[in-house]
Order: C-alpha cells, then sequence, then structure tokens
C-alpha cells in the first residue's frame, strides 16, 4: 500500500481507544485524533457487559477494570403498585464475568487511555477531522491541528469512530435512518441513603414514570428518570431537590439524596446506519447505531464493532488475507447492531409503559416470564452480550461433531495448565492476537498423536505461521507429549465440557469467535479452509515484495 500510514481512527471515545488498543496489539501504524481537549468527565455510559470484559481479558487490561468497578448481580423490577414484578439475575451469564460491571465512562477511557500510552501509542487531541477523499488505493483526510494549522494525512483506511454526530457519517452521506422518541429523561449521580440493595439496579416502572437507581461508588447512586413534570427543566439540568421530588413520587421506599453531581436532561434516539463501510472507509460505535441506554449496550455494542474489525484490518494490511475479508465486517455486525436496537426498543416501550394497559399487561405478565428458568438464562445471555454469534456470517465454516459450540459462536471460556512450565491460564487470554487452533485428542497413546497431527503443525508452520497459533489439548497431564507445539492440560475437565467429549479441531479467531470446527481425522477440510480464507506466507512474501 502507498500511504504514510495503515489507518487514522477518528475519535478517542470507548470506541475509538478500543480499536486503538486492537490495532497497536496487530502492530499497524495509525493515528488517533479528537476534537475534544480531553477525555469526558461524566459517567455517561456506566454498565460494562461480561462480553466486553472478555474482549478487556484478551487485551490484558480486565484486572484494572475488576479492581475499579462495581459488581452488580441482578436488577429488581418494581410494577404500578410498587410490588416487585421480576427480579433478572446476572449470575446465569456463562462467562468469568457473571455480572454487569458498574464503572463510569471516564474511568473506562482513563484505562483504555493509560494502556495506550504503555503501548507508546499518543492520542492527539484538539484535532478535528475536516474532510477526507478516497480513491480505490488510499484516503486523504483534511485535519485541523490544535494552533489552527491544517493537514493533510494519507491513509490505507479511515475508521469513523466519532460519535453520534459523527462527521465521517455525514461526509459519507449515510442516512442515519430512525426515530427521536418523544420522551424527556433525567439523570443523576448523587449520593443517596436508601434501603436498596446496594450491589444490584432497581427499576420502578409508576403512572408517574420510570424512576431507575444504579449502584456506583459506595453510597452514589445514578439516577434516571422520564416524563419530568413541566414546571422541571427551567434549569439547564434537574436539581437536587428536583430529583428529591422525583423520588418521593415514584419510589416505594424512603430514599435522602444530597451531594448531586453530574445532572442532565436527554432525549433517546433509535438509528442505524444503512452501512458501515463505504470503500476505504468505515463507521462503527455511536457514529453507526444510537439506541435507548435501558440494557448499557451502546458502549458495549462499539466496542465489540471495534474487536471485529481490528484484527480483520490487520490480517488485510498484512497482506496475509484478501481484502474481501473486510466486507465481513459488515455482513457480521449489522445484524447484531440491528438486534441491539430491537432489543432495546422493546425495553424502553415496556419499562416506561405510558399507557395504562400497558402496565397492567406488564405487571401481569413479566413476573410470570421472569418466573421461567429459560427466560432468566436467555435474559442474562443475551444482556451480556455473550449471546452474540456469527453462525450465519460469511466467514465461519461449520462441520457436525455429536457435541460443543458452533463455527460462529463465542468461543467457551475454560481454565487449562500449561504443560512448558506449569502456569495456569484461561483460554480467553490466549485469544486477540492470532487464530488458535485447539487440537483436542481423546487419550490414546503418544505415538497415533504424533502422527495424525505432524503433518498439519508442519502445514501451519511452514504456511500460516503468522496467522494460526495452534495448541494440543491433552485429557491429563499422564498423557505426556513431547510435540513441536504447546500443549494445554485440561485438568479441571473444563475444555471436555465446553467443547464436548471426542476429538476436534476449533479454529478460534483474534476476536474469539469459532472460526471453524471439524473432526480431528478430517484435517484437510482445516487446510482447505485456510487455504479459502487467508494467503499463505510464500504468496504474503510475494505481494509485500
Ligand atoms: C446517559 C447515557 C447513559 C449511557 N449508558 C450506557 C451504558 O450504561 N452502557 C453502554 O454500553 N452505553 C451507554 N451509553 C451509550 C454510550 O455512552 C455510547 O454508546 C458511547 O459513548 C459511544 O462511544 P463512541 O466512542 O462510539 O462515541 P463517543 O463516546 O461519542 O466518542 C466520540 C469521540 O469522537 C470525537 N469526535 C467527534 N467528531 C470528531 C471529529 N470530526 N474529529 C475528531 N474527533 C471527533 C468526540 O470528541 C468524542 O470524543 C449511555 C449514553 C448516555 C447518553
Amino acid at each position: 500500500m502507498d500511504s504514510d500510514l495503515d489507518a487514522l481512527i477518528v475519535g478517542a471515545g470507548p470506541v475509538g481507544l478500543s480499536m486503538a488498543i486492537a490495532l497497536a496489539m496487530h502492530g499497524l501504524r495509525f493515528r488517533i485524533i479528537d476534537s475534544a481537549p480531553n477525555r469526558v468527565n461524566e459517567s455517561r455510559a456506566l454498565g460494562i457487559q461480561a462480553r466486553t470484559l472478555e474482549i478487556f481479558e484478551m487485551a490484558g487490561i480486565v484486572d484494572e477494570f475488576l479492581a475499579q468497578g462495581r459488581q452488580l448481580h441482578g436488577l429488581h423490577l418494581y410494577g404500578e403498585s410498587g410490588r416487585q414484578i421480576g427480579h433478572l439475575r446476572f449470575d446465569a451469564v456463562p462467562s468469568r464475568y457473571p455480572f454487569l460491571m458498574a464503572l463510569a465512562q471516564s474511568e473506562t477511557e482513563r484505562i483504555l487511555g493509560d494502556h495506550l500510552s504503555d503501548l507508546a501509542v499518543h492520542i492527539e487531541r484538539q484535532t478535528t477531522l475536516l474532510s477526507f477523499a478516497q480513491s480505490g488505493r488510499s484516503v486523504s483526510a483534511i485535519l485541523a491541528l490544535p494552533d489552527g494549522e491544517r493537514e493533510e494525512v494519507h491513509c490505507d483506511w479511515l475508521l469513523g469512530c466519532d460519535g453520534a454526530q459523527s462527521r465521517v457519517r455525514d461526509l459519507l452521506n449515510l442516512k442515519f435512518a430512525g426515530k427521536t422518541y418523544d420522551l424527556h429523561f433525567l439523570l443523576g449521580d448523587v449520593h443517596a441513603e436508601c434501603p436498596l440493595a446496594d450491589n444490584e439496579a432497581h427499576i420502578f416502572g409508576r403512572k408517574e414514570g420510570l424512576f431507575a437507581l444504579f449502584p456506583l461508588t459506595k453510597g452514589f447512586f445514578r439516577l434516571v428518570a422520564d416524563n419530568p413534570p413541566d414546571r422541571f427543566r427551567s434549569e439547564k439540568k434537574p436539581t437536587l431537590e428536583e430529583w428529591q421530588e422525583v423520588v418521593n413520587t415514584r419510589s416505594t421506599v424512603p430514599i435522602r439524596l444530597s451531594d448531586l453531581g453530574w445532572s442532565t436532561y436527554f432525549r433517546v434516539n433509535s438509528r442505524m446506519v444503512e452501512n458501515l463501510k463505504r470503500g476505504r472507509v468505515f463507521v462503527m460505535g455511536d457514529a453507526a447505531h444510537i439506541h435507548s441506554p435501558a440494557l448499557a449496550q451502546g458502549m458495549n455494542t462499539g466496542i465489540q464493532d471495534a474487536w471485529n474489525l481490528g484484527w480483520k484490518l490487520a490480517l488485510v494490511q498484512k497482506s496475509l488475507a484478501h481484502p474481501t475479508l473486510l466486507d465481513s465486517f459488515e455482513a457480521e455486525r449489522m445484524p447484531v447492531e440491528r438486534g441491539v436496537l430491537g432489543m432495546t426498543d422493546f425495553t424502553q416501550t415496556m419499562i416506561t409503559a405510558e399507557k395504562s394497559i400497558n402496565r397492567f399487561l406488564r405487571d401481569s405478565l413479566l413476573p410470570l416470564l421472569i418466573g421461567f428458568e429459560v427466560f432468566q438464562s436467555k435474559a442474562a445471555k443475551t444482556i451480556s452480550e455473550t449471546a452474540i454469534d456469527y453462525r450465519h456470517g460469511p466467514i465461519v465454516e461449520d462441520h457436525r461433531l455429536p457435541h460443543g459450540p458452533h463455527a460462529g459462536d463465542r468461543a467457551p471460556y475454560a481454565t487449562v495448565i500449561r504443560q512448558s512450565n506449569e502456569e495456569e491460564i484461561t483460554t480467553i487470554s490466549l485469544f486477540g492476537r492470532q487464530h488458535v487452533l485447539f487440537v483436542l485428542v481423546e487419550s490414546q497413546s503418544e505415538p497415533e498423536i504424533r502422527k495424525e497431527f505432524e503433518s498439519l503443525f508442519e502445514l501451519i508452520q511452514d504456511r500460516y505461521a503468522e496467522i494460526v497459533r495452534p495448541y494440543l489439548i491433552l485429557s491429563d497431564e499422564k498423557q505426556f507429549i513431547r510435540c513441536t507445539v504447546d500443549c494445554l492440560i485440561d485438568a479441571y475437565g473444563e475444555m471436555k465440557k465446553e467443547f464436548g467429549a471426542g476429538s476436534a479441531l476449533y479454529l478460534i479467531r483474534p476476536d474469539g469467535y469459532i472460526a471453524f470446527r471439524c473432526p480431528a481425522d478430517k484435517s484437510s477440510w482445516l487446510t482447505t479452509y485456510l487455504a479459502k480464507e487467508f494467503l499463505p506466507l510464500r504468496e504474503h512474501e510475494a505481494a509485500t515484495r
């Protein structure tokens, strides 16, 4: 490629920062700019979902989030009479992180930004994208610099992570179709003396309107309410007295407020673009989709957009995959984003239930639904974003096996022991940089295993060493194998539980989704898949010469 840069990231919100981490992990040359002088100092996106924490684990930064955030284990819903109509438990989330993490967006951005500094990436602030033009080979962008000067930048890809008012989206002439809800909302971060459990969220749906309470740090809560009385909004933001009035009329337990911090009015939109890619330019995060903050999906969905695209861009830029790989970004992410819009629209309508008949239906039906374990489990998986799959995407290939997750599914989490140094690791910590091949073998004698997989490992080493890292999974430490690849011991039986008994090949993508699976004795099917999806080293060398 001709440009000075592989990519220019426009926007250093949570999505742009995550994109930058992904590109840095893959060693691309990029710049990240943001028109704002500083990161946000408001709490804004408060809920971090389990799947996002898994992504942070792949990036090696989850411990900092676990240290700073607050774990919320469920959500109580109270109906018209103030009676509890449902209790959604997050412990049903099938993850190492079975909770919703509450952490202010300002802290999330700080942790992501600090990590970028550690990776020697500098965020260029007070630097604004003004315009760009693209050809078949590159993009040239005009930036306004902090000193008022203009700079022309040439890059191979431009990544629009520039939020709901996206300039990139406008310059691409992408429609942002959807609606703005008629409702007005109030939001406030405030200290509250309150008898409700402070490790769970609480939502009251009364005829006066919705009132929700989410624990932040000790003693502090995020309050959200809709439908403020008409006499409110004389000020730019709700006052402590107004908040106390809202709480007194809508909560069924006594709550005393003090120390109001960030407080604001907002309206809810539900919109998305018709395309995520035009030529050499992508949009993602709020630039591509916005919706109700109910269920805490916006930032989380945007971070997953970035994580989906990062590795694909890296393989294409390194000439290790065909550029058509990038089309799978839209094919995989658009259905997910549409699903999030549908789910948040439905939840918003159900919780706010403006008409009394809707409140009656909600209060009668919800307790029945939530009573079913299967509903609890489905809701927990969906909200935590661990249920997302790309089974119908264009770049996964599934071959029937008696058990185990399918190609396109999120690779399940398991703890294993690395044979070389006896270190206990999670499978998720292996993802992020390369494709990972798990070779699961049933107990059998050492020479047989060697013979079976030797030629596969040789071929991977010879042609796909930069792309695929194979691991042989052994059922116990007695199955000692001297092997050219790393061996992982399934000491706790978690691999067997998650992937099923029997021999199988599972290829996991760097974003932690299963690219391919087949029976272990059909390794030629895997090599055909690799040849279809990737450019082997020899062709890569020719392409980069
Ligand atoms: C009240 C509220 C509560 C929310 N709660 C949650 C929640 O609990 N969980 C959740 O997942 N989501 C939540 N969200 C949504 C979440 O805040 C957004 O989805 C998230 O911030 C989107 O991140 P982003 O990086 O795409 O965009 P942004 O955070 O908007 O970042 C975009 C960045 O681009 C920069 N920029 C814009 N134009 C240019 C330009 N031309 N040149 C250079 N830079 C530019 C901006 O300065 C900004 O820093 C909430 C939102 C609100 C309003």
